[in-house]
């Protein structure tokens, strides 16, 4: 097995992943400052990583070794191999292609988020759910959850990942559109990106009831001001930011 490494800023590494998935690689891990992609052989890529030859059983115990529980009080996100004696709310995981298990920012401020502004009870709408990991704290929080997502392939991970953890949560493919029918909710949760937010500020409203809050990250700082303006102009009113390294959530109620 060949480890192929990359050094750069999360912003810059973010849109190789998926390429290096397209060019073969068996497994792609993000680590302080760099990325990791195992593939079979070395072979010819265009973004300046350096090759490193690693024994092949170590591989996948050094992966699972090395993956730590990540803490998002109230709550922790475990691999289903960890073990936890504190007093946060476990959610369990199982680290895949779905995005979402607790090591990046965004889902961090996201599941923080959400402890402060669910009211048990609340329709919550997870949209972009991707391993599932916020529709699953919203229904451990007392939360009644839906989550949504284009990529079909994430679905049956996200489901799996609600059965692991003991919680009923309908999981549906689409975006914002197949969610509507099941609202409005009292929170919405999305950890996008600063320009779909942007465009789909209006219909959040639509999705959400009177008093409802909307909590969105994926969001990076430079980015905010577009968010921030398209929620103003759609009538929403700011409640609170949060940053984690160069990320914010954003939240609104309405
Ligand atoms: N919610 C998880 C978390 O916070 O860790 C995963 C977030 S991941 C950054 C974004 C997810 O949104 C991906 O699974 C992606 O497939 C999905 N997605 C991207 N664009 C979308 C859209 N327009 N509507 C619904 N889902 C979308």
């Amino acid at each position: 097995m060949w480890v192929y490494r990359l050094k750069g800023t999360p912003w810059e590494l973010e849109p190789l992943i998926p390429e290096l998935f397209d060019r073969g690689a068996r497994g792609v891990w993000e680590r302080e400052g760099e990325v990791w992609a195992y593939f079979p052989a070395p072979l010819d890529l265009p973004y300046g990583g350096v090759w490193e030859e690693v024994p092949e059983e170590d591989w996948l115990a050094a992966w699972r070794r090395d993956l730590k529980p990540a803490l998002a009080p109230p709550f922790v996100v475990l691999a289903p191999w960890h073990t936890w004696e504190g007093p946060e709310v476990p959610l369990v995981i199982e680290p895949g292609m779905a995005f979402g298990t607790g090591h990046h920012e965004t889902t961090r401020l996201a599941l923080k988020a959400l402890a402060r502004h669910l009211r048990p009870g609340d329709r919550v709408l997870d949209l972009g759910t991707g391993s599932g990991v916020l529709a699953i704290a919203a229904a451990k929080l007392g939360g009644e959850a839906l989550g949504v997502d284009i990529d079909p392939l994430v679905l049956p991970q996200a489901e799996a990942n609600a059965r692991r953890n003991g919680v009923q949560v309908r999981f549906l493919e689409g975006s914002l559109e197949a969610a509507l029918p099941f609202g409005p909710f009292g929170l919405l949760v999305a950890n996008l990106f600063a320009e779909l937010h942007e465009a789909f500020a209006p219909r959040y409203r639509e999705a959400l009831a009177p008093g409802g809050k909307a909590l969105l990250t994926g969001i990076l700082q430079e980015k905010a001001p577009l968010v921030r303006r398209a929620m103003e102009e759609a009538g929403f009113l700011p409640l609170e930011e949060a940053a984690e390294g160069e990320w914010v959530l954003l939240a609104y109620g309405r």
